[in-house]
């Protein structure tokens, strides 16, 4: 066989004629990334745009939805109407009307009186940070809190304008965006506090921000026998307005509880402290979504609870305790689906065998989605309310699972079919896969994988 007779059409380099540029190419277009078909003459009798090398393939210019002379044009605002779940058969869903259920149960429980902020940090935990704050908002939350600065602008420009507290203290180069965006930086060092307030004053407007105490988590704060000592330093700066003041805990969701009680007392003692020394702390707040809901004692001023707005429980302790609805459920369609015979392998490293009766069918989601990998095999999707097992090693972007194909007594047989859906995580009929489920199967945090989830699919609110 020649290089012309290749049967994919492509005549490769080895055709070329010597001294062939790519930017001199017959079919007039831009090589863009290194793209050089079409580079053949063109031949008597060929329609233009058709000649030898560049058949089948697209032409390559900078604009690719623009018009270009001679060639089919696409209507951008038509092409922008298709929507993402129409681009990939895979998404997450996120339910508001749990997300409000959520915030007005936790509402209940800490009772009148006490505030509180919605933690929406890390794009609210994978579930969109501007349309939950604003949800939560709507229903009784009064702050917000992030972890970046970038993350509290995002709200702002979403014309968000509930008070915002990043919760943690911020490079001094961020103070600009921080008095722009009005954002409450958490505040420990001194420096950090008078070059906020320097900077304030620059504008002649106030320097508000949280007081951090480390009680004993040893992450961030100013440690809680310090706290006068360092009101002292930083305490005749004028623009300087302390608004509160918080610690955070590190075993509220632990079922030991002794290191939470000594952190609690070391936060009142902090607290005593200050109103000795004349200070106001201003609001007083501690708990994350497992001391709220745990431990009334530690409600004070206002609470932050995060994981459980998105209807996820920090521990087992509270699935007693307080009535949640999960927000995130997660789905997709099957793109493939073909019968395999027995022994045959499926994925890479085919660790997986037919057992021979089994459909295959194929989704597209994968470990770039946050489906991670440790997870191959030991996951259940569900299909019609019924459950199947993941099979074969979870790839980049799509993964497998298995329907057994024979027939017992009265089970209703599944058959699925391209374009069938399937729930990774969520409910369906009787069968339910959790986030939890997954986590225990990882020996990590529910946390972490509804934040994987966030990062290439399409959300789509409910
Ligand atoms: C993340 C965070 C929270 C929320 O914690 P959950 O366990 O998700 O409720 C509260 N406070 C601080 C300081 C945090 O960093």
């Amino acid at each position: 066989m020649t290089a012309q007779e290749l049967p994919n059409g492509f005549t490769g380099f080895a055709n070329r004629k010597p001294g062939f540029e790519p930017a001199s190419a017959s079919v007039g277009h831009t090589p863009v990334g290194g793209y050089t078909t079409g580079g053949g003459a063109a031949l008597a009798g060929v329609p233009a745009g058709y000649e030898r090398g560049a058949q089948g393939a697209f032409q390559y210019a900078r604009d690719h939805a623009r018009p270009d002379a001679g060639a089919a044009s696409f209507d951008p605002d038509k092409l922008r109407l298709i929507p993402d779940t129409d681009r990939r058969w895979a998404w997450t869903e996120v339910d508001l009307n749990a997300l409000r259920h959520n915030v007005a149960s936790l509402k209940r429980h800490v009772g009148p009186g006490v505030r509180v902020m919605a933690v929406v940090k890390a794009d609210g935990y994978g579930h969109g940070a501007v349309r939950c704050a604003k949800t939560a908002l709507n229903s009784g939350a009064e702050y917000l809190g992030v972890a970046t600065v970038n993350e509290a602008i995002e709200l702002r420009e979403a014309l968000v304008n509930a008070p915002i507290l990043v919760l943690s203290q911020p490079p001094d180069e961020a103070i600009p965006l921080l008095l722009a965006y009005k954002v409450m930086p958490s505040v420990y060092t001194p420096d950090f506090a008078i070059r906020y307030a320097e900077a304030a004053d620059a504008f002649g407007i106030r320097a508000p921000y949280h007081l951090a105490v480390n009680t004993g988590m040893n992450r961030i704060g100013v440690r809680h026998d310090q706290v006068v000592e360092f009101l002292s330093q930083v305490s005749f700066h004028r623009a300087l307005d302390l608004v509160g003041t918080f610690t955070h805990f590190a075993t509220a969701d632990a079922p030991e509880t002794l290191d939470f009680h000594i952190q609690t007392k070391r936060f009142l003692e902090a607290i005593q402290g200050m109103r000795v020394a004349g200070v106001d702390p201003g609001i007083i707040h501690a708990a994350n979504s497992a001391a709220a809901i745990r431990y009334p004692d530690v409600h004070f001023d206002m609470v932050r609870p995060g994981i459980a707005l998105y209807g996820l429980h920090p521990c087992p302790e509270t699935r007693t305790m307080i009535e949640l609805k999960p927000v995130m459920s997660v789905h997709a369609r099957v793109t493939d689906a073909r019968l395999v015979p027995m022994s045959e392998g499926v994925s890479y490293g085919m660790n997986y065998r037919s057992p021979g009766s089994v459909k295959i069918c194929t989704i597209p989601v994968g470990y770039a989605d946050g489906l991670r990998r440790g997870l191959s095999g030991r996951t259940d999707f569900i299909v019609s309310g019924q459950r199947f097992r993941q099979v074969g090693n979870i790839c980049m972007d799509q993964c497998m699972f298995e329907v057994d194909m024979r027939i017992y007594g009265t089970r209703r047989r599944v058959d699925p079919q391209i374009g069938d859906e399937v729930v990774l995580v969520g409910r369906q009929g009787d069968s339910v896969v959790t986030l939890d489920d997954m986590a225990n199967t990882l020996g990590t945090i529910h946390y972490e994988l509804s934040i994987g989830f966030a990062q290439r699919m399409p959300r789509v609110y409910v």
